[in-house]
Parts: structure tokens; sequence; C-alpha cells
């Protein structure tokens, strides 16, 4: 298949494989940022064809893992309203809230439904003006323009009862965050390449000269992660920190202008809470006050809903970097995806989910 099979490509691996090696003279960590890429890390062992002094660390880009459990409790609240049909993406109705989840819910009769765009449940809500449609909207700038563009919709068609319970958050901030940390061991990123096609990588150039780091971003084959990591080491070994931009195939220097110009009209930035990590500046979005009349957590009274996250969960530290999903007690015990205690076990990008898919009898 085009555009997949040359980046899976075995002599071109062992090309990189190689040059990785023959570069690296001493121990480095480098956090790949995206979800995405620690599936494809795990799936394909990625981090165990490296040289050991290579550590690959696993960072926060999954959304649906640093939802916090406050927004799916707000979700659960709002679904339980008269004439509401919440809609979401499917991992999310798996997602552990305080109590119970949206899936328990949805047993018990709330009509809770499973969307694959936002457009979706606008046109549930043209389809049933009897009811309050809520998209329960999640993800990093990626999934944001959509979510936008579904309300901008509302807005301009009079749609009034569309609403949006809006959790949105921005991968900078928790960058600089993770950097920022004390007990930070990050020395490389490859950056998220889905966001960077949407926000392009502009951003990034402040952050690499503010800490020294390398920022590569970085696609999702094989071959891609394998060379965002032999730039990423170049920099090191040579102590030239920048921005380069390895997934040149699809991301550019400014990105996808016209969604960033959606996403300003249609959101603020807000400082936002992230599952196990805490509270981020500036590193989330709501919506603005020109959409107030579609934001289901005014709608539906559920801003003061404020839940703190369950102890025995160690995914914020997993999100950090700090441990791996084995290193967790609760791993493949009490915690498995059929019965995951934290999102990073429940959606497909989650690391402990990864590790149970692939590595579940292989504790390293
Ligand atoms: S294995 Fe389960 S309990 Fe442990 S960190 Fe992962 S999601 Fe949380």
């Amino acid at each position: 298949m085009k555009y997949v099979d040359e980046y899976r490509d075995p002599q071109c691996v062992n090309k990189l494989l190689n040059a990785i090696d023959g570069i690296t003279t001493q121990p480095w960590t480098i956090m790949e940022v995206c979800g995405g890429q620690t599936h494809s890390i795990i799936k394909h062992g990625l981090d165990r064809l490296l040289p050991n002094s290579i550590r690959l660390i696993h960072g926060p880009g999954c959304p649906v893992c640093v939802t916090p459990i406050a927004y799916i409790d707000k979700a659960l609240a709002i679904a339980q309203q008269t004439d509401v049909i919440l809609c979401s993406f499917g991992d999310m109705l798996r997602v552990p809230g305080s109590q119970y989840d949206l899936l328990n819910l949805k047993s018990q009769g709330a009509d809770i439904r499973i969307v694959y765009s936002p457009l979706d449940a606008l046109v549930l809500a043209e389809h049933n003006p009897d009811k309050k449609i809520v998209f329960f909207a999640v993800g990093f700038e990626t999934t944001a323009p959509a979510c936008a563009m579904a309300v901008f919709q509302a807005k301009q068609r009079a749609i009034d009862n569309f609403f949006m319970l809006v959790c949105h958050v921005c991968v900078p901030p928790v960058m600089q965050a993770l950097l920022s940390a004390p007990d930070n061991t990050v020395q490389g990123f490859l950056g998220a390449g889905h966001v960077c096609s949407i926000m392009g990588y502009h951003e990034y150039h402040a952050i690499s000269r503010q800490y020294k780091i390398p920022i590569v971003i970085t696609g999702f084959e094989p071959v891609d992660i394998l060379q965002g990591i032999f730039l990423c080491i170049r920099q090191l070994e040579t102590k030239t920190y920048r921005v380069e931009n390895q997934y040149k195939r699809v991301v550019s220097e400014q990105g996808n202008i016209p969604a960033q110009q959606l996403m300003q009209q249609v959101y603020n930035t807000v400082d936002r809470r992230w599952r196990g990590m805490g509270n981020i500046v500036d590193s989330g979005l709501s919506l603005s006050d020109e959409y107030a009349a579609w934001n289901a957590e005014l709608h539906f009274s559920v801003t003061e809903i404020d839940t703190e996250e369950p102890a025995e969960c160690r995914s914020g530290e997993i999100l950090k970097g700090l441990i791996k999903p084995a290193q967790c007690p609760a791993f493949n015990t009490r915690c498995t995806p059929e019965h995951p205690l934290g999102a990073t076990m429940v959606s497909s990008e989650g690391a402990c989910a990864a590790y149970y898919h692939y590595r579940r009898n292989q504790y390293d």
C-alpha cells in the first residue's frame, strides 16, 4: 500500500538502526509525544531493536487517556438529564468515572450513542428537534477543528438543541510542563505528527530554544519513528538543539491555516487539568463567549463538578514517562481492557493498552 509499505520496509529499518547505532556514544532518553507513536513502537518492537543506551518513554499524547475524571462525571451527569442524547467517540464510553462509566449508564437506559464525527451529532440534532443532543468533544488540536466546525455550523443554521461538552487539550503546554518538572528525564521529543498537520510546528521553536532540546516532528510508521529518533540523537550528540520535520509528507511549518482560524473563532484558551498530571496553564480549549449558548457545561449547570483522580491508577506517572505500564501493580491483574481502572488501559492509543495487547506476558 502506497505510503505504508515503504515505511515498513525491513531494509530501511535495518539501515536506520545501524545509523542510530553508529552515532550513539552515550545514553539518551527520548519521549514520543503521541499515543499513536507509542502504539506503533510497541506493536513493532522498535524499542527492543534500538541500542540499549536509547530509552524511549511514552508521553501524554492520547486524548482519551488525559481527559480528567471530572469531565467523565460531567458527561454522566448530563446523560442522566431528561430528553438528552449524549454522543461521543467509542473509546470514551469505557473510561471510568468516579462511580461508573458511560457504557454502564447506557445499559441502564440512558440514550448514549457512539458517533464517528461531531457532524453526525449535528445531524442527529436536526432530526430530533424535541431532544437535546450533546457531543462530548475530547482530543488534541487534531480533532478540535472538526468539533469547532460542528458548533460553527450549529450557529450558522440556528440549531439550538445541539451542545458541546468541550475538553480539548493542546500539546505545546504539556511539553513545557514536562520539561519544567523537577523529575523530568526527557532529553528529546518526537513531536506528534497529526497535531502538527493542523498546527504546523512554528510554536515549537521557542520551546526547543528555551529548554535546549531537540524536537523532531515525526510520523507513525516504523521508518518514520526510527528516522525521528536518528535526527533526535544526531542533535543530542552534536549539542545542536532545534526543531526538525521528519514528517514532511504531511506537515508544514504553518500547518492548516483555515483550521487554525476556525479554532481561534470558536475556542478560548483556558487552564485545564490533565488526568494524572494536574492543572496545566493555558493547555485547554473551551467554547468562546460567542458560542456560550452551545456550551453544555453552562446549559446543564455542571461546571462545579470536580472529582479527584483515583489513587490506585498510576497513569499520571506513565504519562510523565516516570514508569512503564507493567510497573503498575494493577497492570494485567485488577486492570485489563475489559475492566480498566484508568484511561490509559481503555484507549487503543493508551500506553497500558499497548503493553497489554503486545507484551502482557513479558514484563519489562
Ligand atoms: S495498568 Fe491500569 S491502573 Fe495501572 S496505570 Fe495503567 S490504567 Fe492505571
